[in-house]
C-alpha cells in the first residue's frame, strides 16, 4: 500500500530524517518507537505531506508522489499537483497527541465537516456518517457536546471518529495516547486494536510496548533520523542492536 523510497527530510542545514526506505502491506500494523527527537513524527508527517520530504518518494496505493519543489514533478493522472496532494491526505487518516478538534465545533460537527468538505456529502448525510463513525467510538451520546465539555479521552475519540469519517486507506497514529490520563490510555488503545483487528493499515508512534507487542505486524526503532531496527515483535524481544536493547531498557 506504502513505499517510501528513499526519502529523506532537512530543516535548514539540520537532517532529521536519514535516507528512508520502508514498505507497509495491505492491512498491516507497524508501530515506530524511539526515543525522543529520532525523527518518528517527521516520518509520519513525510508519508501524508503534512510535511514534504526534501527528497525521495512515495508510493500510495499505485500512484507516486515527489516533493513539490522537485523540478521533475509530474502529475501522473493528470489532475494539478496540489489536488494530487489533497487527495493522497484525504486517503490517509491522522491523530495526533494533542487532540486536534475544532473548539468551536459540536462533537458531530466535527466529525460532520471533514464528510463534506472532503467526500463532498451533503449536510444530512455528513450528519448520519458522522453519527455512525461517532457511536463505534462510543461517542453517540456526545454529539452535541462541545470539546470543552469533553475530557482528553473523549477528545481523542472525536478525533479518531473524524478520521475514520473520511473513510482512510491508512491511518497513522502519533503518540494517540501521550497526553491522556493514564485510566483513559487503556479505551483508546482498545479502539485502536480494534481497528487494527478489523484489517486497517496503521502506523502507530508509541510509547505503549505492550500495545506494540501485541498488536503490530512489524516494529521500527528509530534513532537519530534512521530506521536502526525492524522486525516482528517477537524479534524485538531479542532486539540485535545495542542502541535498541539500551532504548527497551529504559523505557521498561
Ligand atoms: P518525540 O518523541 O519527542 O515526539 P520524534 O521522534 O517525534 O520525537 P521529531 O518530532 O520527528 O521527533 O523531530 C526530529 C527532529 O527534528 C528533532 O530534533 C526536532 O527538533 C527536529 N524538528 C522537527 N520539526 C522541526 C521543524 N519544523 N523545524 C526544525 N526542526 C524540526
Ligand atoms: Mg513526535
Amino acid at each position: 500500500l506504502l513505499e517510501l523510497r528513499q526519502v529523506t527530510k532537512q530543516f535548514g542545514a539540520t537532517t532529521v530524517l536519514q535516507p528512508t526506505d520502508l514498505q507497509v502491506r495491505r492491512g498491516e500494523v507497524v508501530c515506530v518507537i524511539g526515543p525522543s527527537g529520532s525523527g518518528k513524527s517527521t516520518l509520519l508527517r513525510c508519508v501524508n505531506f503534512i510535511a514534504p520530504p526534501s527528497t525521495g518518494s512515495i508510493v500510495f496505493d499505485g500512484a507516486e508522489y515527489t516533493p513539490p519543489t522537485d523540478h521533475r514533478w509530474v502529475p501522473a493522472l493528470g489532475l494539478p499537483e496540489e489536488r494530487r496532494l489533497t487527495r493522497l491526505r484525504s486517503e490517509i487518516g491522522m491523530v495526533f497527541q494533542q487532540f486536534n478538534v475544532f473548539p468551536h465545533l459540536t462533537v458531530r460537527e466535527n466529525v460532520a465537516i471533514g464528510c463534506r468538505k472532503t467526500c463532498g456529502l451533503g449536510r444530512k448525510e455528513a450528519a448520519e456518517r458522522a453519527l455512525a463513525e461517532l457511536t463505534k467510538v462510543g461517542m453517540a451520546e456526545k454529539v452535541d457536546a462541545y470539546p470543552e465539555q469533553l475530557s482528553g479521552g473523549q477528545k481523542q475519540r472525536v478525533a479518531i471518529a473524524r478520521a475514520l469519517a473520511l473513510d482512510p486507506k491508512l491511518m497513522l497514529f502519533d503518540e494517540a495516547t501521550s497526553a491522556l490520563d493514564p485510566e483513559l490510555v487503556n479505551g483508546i488503545l482498545a479502539i485502536m486494536r480494534e481497528l487494527a483487528e478489523a484489517g486497517m493499515t496503521m502506523m502507530v508512534v508509541t510509547h505503549e510496548m505492550r500495545f506494540a507487542m501485541e498488536v503490530a505486524d512489524r516494529v521500527i526503532f528509530m534513532d537519530r533520523g534512521c530506521i536502526v531496527e525492524e522486525g516482528t515483535p517477537e524479534q524485538f524481544k531479542d532486539p540485535q542492536h545495542e542502541r535498541t536493547r539500551t532504548f527497551l531498557r529504559s523505557i521498561n
